[in-house]
């Protein structure tokens, strides 16, 4: 589910941004990450970057198949509307 700012109706593309990327209103608090999912979050995409750092210096086509989790956590991150008890 995507999510759109309420002022001009734009794809809200990241979720850690208290901030409309396009017009700069300020966007829900719903729409936000809670700290708890702003940690997990960082601590998914710090593994990643980890394990990117590993595979460059091991294997490039490990590398390539690291690139694209890491790609996939961010993705999920942005395009996921969360709240399971809403
Ligand atoms: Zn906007």
């Amino acid at each position: 589910m995507e999510l759109h700012c309420p002022d001009c109706g734009s794809i809200v593309y990241s979720r850690r941004s208290p901030k409309c990327g396009v017009c700069g209103k300020p966007l829900p608090e719903s729409f936000r990450f809670s700290p708890e999912e702003a940690a997990r979050y960082e601590e998914q995409l710090r593994i990643a970057k980890e394990g990117l750092d590993q595979a460059v210096a091991e294997n490039r086509e490990i590398e390539e198949q690291t690139r694209e989790r890491l790609r996939e956590v961010q993705r999920r991150s942005n395009s996921i509307f969360p709240p399971p008890f809403m």
